[in-house]
């Protein structure tokens, strides 16, 4: 299979490198949510009736407190759990209405995913960590690590490929996971506190490359407890006690 994998940005790849970005509204929805609610036992309700449209080349925060559902809501559109009611659609596709393998192959073509950890497996390689993401993608064993190489020199870390990840520092091992995420080119990354462990500095390169990574085309979707982190991100989605409380969008034309 021949995926369409353009070469990595050649010009720019400091990962604290912002481009300006062009005002405008998102593209086709990548992923949609209609009317969700998550109830548990007991008659909690982590999520009640959400409604959230991702388009192409949005950069969103999913922004609340602990406890406001936002790791319900992260499950849910990564295709890791369903909704008790409502729904999903990823692609064209309802993730309800699909067995587990045609499950994972969606989130395998569709979806990126970083975490607040990394993730990453100590005994492999940032090179051979990166090429894990390309595993359930159809990519030939030969041509995963060029494309894990140029998924690397993506987020400047060409020169830390071979290296494993305890000689790597926080904000590299980062790095690497967001490679990892990216080197398949998903429709949508969801990026669950992808800053919660790491120091100010590292934090503010991470969001630097996010940004930077969006207006080179990739949609991405933070999930934060964090304000300050949401309010440099042009769409903010506030959600509490498991509500879409507000939907903010910097660029005219967007939500509001
Ligand atoms: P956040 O990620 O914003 O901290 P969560 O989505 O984890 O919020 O939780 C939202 C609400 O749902 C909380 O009140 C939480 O206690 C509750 N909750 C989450 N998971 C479960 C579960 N498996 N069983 C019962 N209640 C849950």
């Amino acid at each position: 299979m021949s995926l369409p994998h353009p070469s990595p940005a050649a010009a720019d790849t400091s990962p604290t490198a912002v481009l300006p970005r062009e005002p405008g509204p998102p593209g086709p929805p990548v992923l949609t949510v209609r009317n969700a609610t998550k109830a548990y036992s007991g008659g909690v309700k982590a999520l009640d009736d959400v409604s959230l449209t991702i388009g192409e080349g949005d950069l969103l925060a999913i922004v609340g407190p602990s406890g406001s559902g936002k790791s319900t809501l992260l499950n849910i559109m990564g295709t890791l759990d369903l909704p008790t009611s409502g729904s999903v659609e990823i692609g064209g596709k309802d993730p309800a209405q699909l067995s587990d393998r045609r499950l994972s192959a969606l989130r395998g073509r569709w979806l990126g995913f970083v975490f607040q950890q990394f993730h990453l497996t100590e005994g492999l390689s940032a090179a051979e960590n990166v090429a894990t993401g390309l595993l359930y993608a159809g990519v030939p064993r030969r041509q995963r690590r060029p494309l894990a190489v140029a998924a690397l020199e993506r987020v400047g870390l060409g020169h830390r490929v071979g290296h494993l990840p305890h000689q790597l520092s926080g904000g590299e091992r980062q790095r690497v996971a967001i490679a990892r995420a990216l080197v398949n080119r998903p429709a949508l990354v969801l990026a669950d506190e992808p800053t919660g462990a790491l120091d100010t500095a590292n934090s503010q390169a991470v969001l630097d490359l996010l940004i930077r990574l969006n207006t080179e085309g990739t949609t991405i979707a933070v999930i934060t407890h964090e304000r300050d982190l949401a309010a440099r991100l042009p769409r903010r989605v506030e959600i509490r006690d498991g509500r879409i409380v507000a939907d903010t969008a910097a660029h005219p034309g967007g939500p509001q």
